[in-house]
């Protein structure tokens, strides 16, 4: 008989919510997926959509078929050298941390264990996400399609070499700082705060801000609508 996949997340964040609510608008149960984080902070918004909580990494890994690293990335290698004895040849263990790469993961964790890197970004939540992974050297295309089946309701979901993952983090990953139109509007967020949820500090996202705010981006934008309605006034 067909048994559905668990799905574990190591992270209870911003990104691992995206994700997770982006795969239960597909065909993924909440039941099938649970949630591990050393604090209860945000645990409340998985609990509402019916996913369970832990504050055991291992709980996680030893329960899932599939188990998502969303930490951030200055703790990627705690986390997996806590979780590294847990992890079998069964497991998939997907990375979403930006700028760890896969050799360092695969070092991290027992040789021959299924790896892949993946490059999300917040828009999962409203389906609307631009996904772009990359496999280890163990991982098969029948991983790959596997994770794609995942991760098909999150929006395009795309697989391409390691070196254009940091182009689609700055591009994707950071790029909705810069401006997105829908996950404003259904999140019904101030964009002050949607903005704070895609920046780390010292991160991607707040380096590509600092390039914007260096420009005057806001000052231009302001006078750019405030210039095109005095032409209409005058055009009136
Ligand atoms: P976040 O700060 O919202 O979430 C991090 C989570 O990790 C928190 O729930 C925290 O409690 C938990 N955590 C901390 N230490 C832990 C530990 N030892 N074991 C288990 N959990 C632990 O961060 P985020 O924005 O969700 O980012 C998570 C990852 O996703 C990062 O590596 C980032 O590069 C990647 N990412 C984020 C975005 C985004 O838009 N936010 C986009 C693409 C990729």
């Amino acid at each position: 008989m067909y048994k559905p996949l668990r799905i574990g997340f190591i992270g209870a964040g911003n990104m691992a919510f995206g994700i997770a609510k982006g795969m239960l608008s597909g065909n993924v149960l909440p039941v099938n997926i649970k949630v591990s984080a050393p604090s209860s902070r945000n645990m409340k918004r998985f609990q509402e959509v019916g996913i369970s909580v832990t504050h055991s990494n291992a709980e996680v890994v030893c329960g899932s078929d599939v188990v998502f690293v969303a930490v951030k990335p200055h703790l990627v290698r705690l986390v997996l050298s806590e979780i590294s004895q847990y992890v079998t040849k069964k497991h998939i263990v997907v990375s979403v941390a930006a700028g760890v790469t896969l050799s360092v993961l695969e070092e991290l964790l027992p040789e021959n264990s299924i790896v892949i890197r993946l490059m999300p970004n917040l828009p999962c939540l409203v389906q609307e996400g631009a996904l772009l992974f990359t496999r280890g050297a163990n991982a098969k295309q029948e991983h790959g399609d596997v994770l794609r089946s995942l991760l098909h309701c999150c929006g395009l979901v795309e697989e391409g070499p390691e070196a254009w993952i940091d182009i689609h983090t700055g591009l994707s990953g950071s790029g909705v700082a810069f401006g997105a139109g829908r996950l404003l509007r259904d999140s019904g967020k101030h964009p002050a705060q949607l903005r704070s949820e895609v920046c780390t500090p010292g991160g991607t996202t707040i380096y590509g801000l600092h390039t914007l705010e260096q420009g005057g981006l806001r000052a231009s934008v302001m006078s750019a609508v405030e210039s095109a309605t005095e032409r209409a006034r005058e055009l009136g």
